[in-house]
């Protein structure tokens, strides 16, 4: 039997598995605020990738096509703004962000258009699926065990030197903690990752974790892709984020924006740099061994915070959508009330 399980809902789950039955197995959608950072990074990647598929290679290519692209696609957003000044506003940092693209990242297309010639594939998003095959055991011991497709996407995959690298534009990189300031597996992120599974420690990194999750099923889907394809070379993995705020200048005089773009290869966050040394395979057997015990617990319907339940409580339940329907919230409050 074979399951599938979004990197999303893996991800949910990490920070409360509760939450994860409400979104993804029952399908309870939370409350949309209108103004959602994703819907912005998900105009600007439809828009750079519109410019991808034309064929545009360099800077000014890119930006023309991609600014056309934005410009249709936000005639028909519908999104509840204070006044015309305001909307015109969010257009203008959009634009600054496709202009801060293109100008720091001309290899992406280039490199993209390099690689699109050699395979018959369109290797392209948005939402290019990537899927790593875990196997986890049965509620029923004595049944087969399961394989589930855990599926990620990406924007597109481009060609730097001999590396295959996957791209997925991402609204920050904040979730990613201490992923976005260490560049290597060894020392403090392998401590974390250890102690967020250790029951006694109180460590509880679920963004961190949840990308190094992302970042395994990634490289394994586009290992498997280059396999496909007949293609060589390391693959990678880069998150760029496409609405962090803090990086934006605007002078509200003349009406113009600027915005920085800091993009983040988290392979070698990922890499277990002994088990390469040994196997040179980019893999990381502490990440993916717990990925599958995630992928287990989820696919066995076991939904309970358990031994998580005073940190989840503490980080993750004031700021739920669901708490008004949750068994466990709802127990706390009563139990705290009397
Ligand atoms: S209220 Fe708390 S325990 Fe309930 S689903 Fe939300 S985060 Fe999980």
């Amino acid at each position: 039997m074979t399951e599938r399980l979004s990197i999303e809902g893996v991800q949910t789950a990490l920070s409360c598995p509760r939450k994860y039955e409400f979104a993804h197995v029952d399908g309870l959608e939370p409350d949309a605020d209108g103004h959602d950072a994703a819907t912005h990074v998900d105009l600007l990647g439809r828009s750079i990738c519109a410019a991808l598929w034309r064929g545009e290679s360099d800077t000014d290519g890119v930006l023309e096509v991609a600014t056309d692209r934005l410009a249709s696609l936000w005639a028909d957003h519908d999104e509840r703004y204070h006044s015309l000044a305001q909307r015109e506003h969010e257009r203008t940092v959009l634009e600054a962000t496709l202009r801060a693209y293109a100008e720091e990242f001309p290899s992406h297309a280039a490199g993209y258009q390099r690689l699109a010639a050699d395979v018959d594939s369109d290797l392209l998003g948005p939402d290019l699926r990537l899927s790593r095959s875990v196997s986890v055991e049965n509620a029923d011991e004595s049944a087969d065990e399961t394989s589930v497709h855990v599926d990620a996407t990406v924007d597109y995959v481009f060609r730097e030197g001999p590396s295959l690298v996957a791209v997925k534009f991402v609204p920050t990189l904040s979730s990613l903690g201490l992923l976005r300031y260490r560049s290597e597996w060894s020392g403090d992120v392998e401590t974390q990752f250890r102690d967020h599974f250790d029951s006694d420690s109180d460590t509880f990194e679920p963004g961190l974790v949840g990308a190094l999750f992302e970042t395994s099923v990634v490289l394994a889907g586009l290992r498997d892709t280059r396999d496909r394809l007949g293609l060589e070379g390391r693959c990678r993995y880069v998150q760029l984020p496409l609405a962090d705020r803090s990086q934006t200048a605007v002078n509200w005089i003349r009406g113009t924006a600027e915005m920085g773009l800091e993009a983040c290869d988290l392979t070698d966050r990922y890499v277990d740099e002994i088990s390469y040394a040994m196997s040179h395979e980019h893999r990381n057997e502490t990440v993916d061994s717990q990925l599958a015990g995630v992928v287990g617990r989820l696919i066995r319907g076991e939904y309970a915070p358990g031994d998580r339940w005073t940190q989840i409580a503490d980080a993750v339940c004031p700021r739920c959508d669901y708490a008004v329907c949750c068994p466990e919230y709802v127990a706390d409050e009563v139990r705290f009330d009397g």
